[in-house]
């Protein structure tokens, strides 16, 4: 075994399935669970309007990290609630005025593809865009796809399994031109890709605050001023009346200061992961029959996915576990599933090279001994499963051969 390995450490290069809590945004969310913070923010004394305001702090922090004003944003329970709400708002308003098509592309994830799915059993008809096998789509297929009764175009910023970031400005441009809505997926970009919803003519945008290290289950929805759309949530007034219930206000002011800080500096950012990310992927392309999965350039700083063909991902991820390599094979969300990823599977692999496949996503807190650990712990990890593989063994002798391509 290499010697660096005798050394074991951790190393979390999960970051895409979620982030660990910063200190800063940790210790900014404390005080709204107890001491002076814990008042109900609809509450008439300084208790209670103390927490008001700093919500309203936050979804400022978050306006502004996305180019729109405060009150185009409303705070969710996650991303998968965002998605869900703008997908079946606009499907739902719309279809009173006959407008009962979506257009979506194949590999989002599954918030996304099992609501439009939902919307199918009601009637809706979805379009499913191909997305080629680099994971990425042309704006031209939008435009070909738009038809007269199209509600919603939905298209992810960018693929939480393959890291992939679709040209989501100029696919704005079509839909703003062609008066179709626009929602983006953006649980993956945010803070990792410069996103102005103006610019870049998006109306509806999702995002999750437990990917860019706030906590787990608090989210937010950007919705352009105007639109009109059902309530989420029928009940008290919080969030403008339409998505009631009392905030949960410790996780909305760390996501608003979260995204502050995820999204000061993500030029500086993404200047030092990508080299770190190349690294990882250049030194694992060197294994035999190893591929990286989605376009080189076009795809997110921290994420590089690979397949071994011959390596079972589930295996991989075991032998990773046990050296200290937190990583993941297709979506974390689909973790315990046999089936290879429906990402993978769009991007036209086979099964067997869709089944090797790695999801490796670092971050701006990982270090170059970090890569350094990665690229051995890797490498020894899918030599070690290789030669327990039948599959591999048929490939070498020849007996099976299967269609590969770097
Ligand atoms: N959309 C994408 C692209 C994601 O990666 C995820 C989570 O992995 C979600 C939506 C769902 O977000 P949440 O876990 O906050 O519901």
């Amino acid at each position: 075994m290499n010697e660096m390995l005798n050394k074991k450490r951790f190393v979390y290069a999960d970051n895409a399935a979620t982030t660990q809590i910063s200190e800063e945004v940790f210790q900014t969310m404390l005080p709204w669970l107890r001491e002076n913070g814990y008042g109900n923010p609809s509450s008439i004394y300084e208790l209670g309007r103390r927490a008001g305001f700093a919500i309203e702090d936050a979804r400022k922090k978050v306006a502004d990290a996305l180019g729109a004003q405060p009150n185009e944003i409303y705070f969710t329970g996650c991303g998968s609630e965002s998605d869900n709400w703008a997908i079946k708002g606009v499907a739902h308003k719309l279809a009173a005025k006959g407008k009962k098509h979506i257009i979506t592309s194949a590999f989002e994830h599954h918030a996304v593809l099992h609501t439009c799915a939902a919307l199918e059993k009601e009637g809706f008809e979805v379009t499913y865009l191909p997305v080629g096998p680099l994971g990425l789509l042309d704006p031209k297929q939008v435009a070909d796809a738009i038809r007269p009764d199209t509600a919603l175009v939905t298209i992810m910023y960018a693929n939480n399994e393959i890291g992939t970031i679709q040209p989501i400005p100029e696919i704005g441009a079509i839909c703003r031109e062609r008066g179709v809505l626009f929602h983006t997926d953006a649980v993956q970009a945010v803070g990792n890709v410069p996103i102005n919803v103006k610019e870049q003519q998006i109306d509806l945008l999702s995002l999750s605050g437990h990917k860019l290290h706030a906590p787990k289950g608090v989210g937010a929805l950007y919705i352009k001023k105007g639109i009109i759309f059902p309530n989420l949530i029928d009940g008290g007034e919080q969030e403008r009346g339409r998505r009631a219930g009392t905030e949960n206000v410790a996780s909305i002011i760390a996501l608003g200061r979260a995204i502050e800080l995820a999204c000061a500096d993500i030029p500086q950012k993404i200047a030092k992961v990508t080299p770190m990310r190349n690294r990882i992927i250049d030194a694992l392309l060197e294994l035999p029959m190893s591929r990286l999965n989605g376009d080189r350039e076009k795809r997110l700083m921290g994420n590089a996915n690979l397949s071994f063909v011959g390596a079972e991902g589930e295996a991989l991820l075991l032998g990773l576990d046990m050296m200290g390599v937190c990583a993941s094979s297709g979506s974390a969300c689909t973790t315990g599933s046999l089936d290879p990823s429906h990402v993978l599977l769009s991007l036209g692999l086979c099964h067997e090279v869709a089944h090797g496949s790695l999801r490796l996503t670092i971050s701006d807190w990982t270090t170059e001994e970090d890569v350094d650990y990665i690229i051995q712990a890797v490498k020894t990890v899918v030599e070690r499963t290789r030669n327990m593989s039948p599959l591999w063994e048929d490939l070498q002798t020849g007996k099976k051969t299967v269609p590969f391509s770097r």
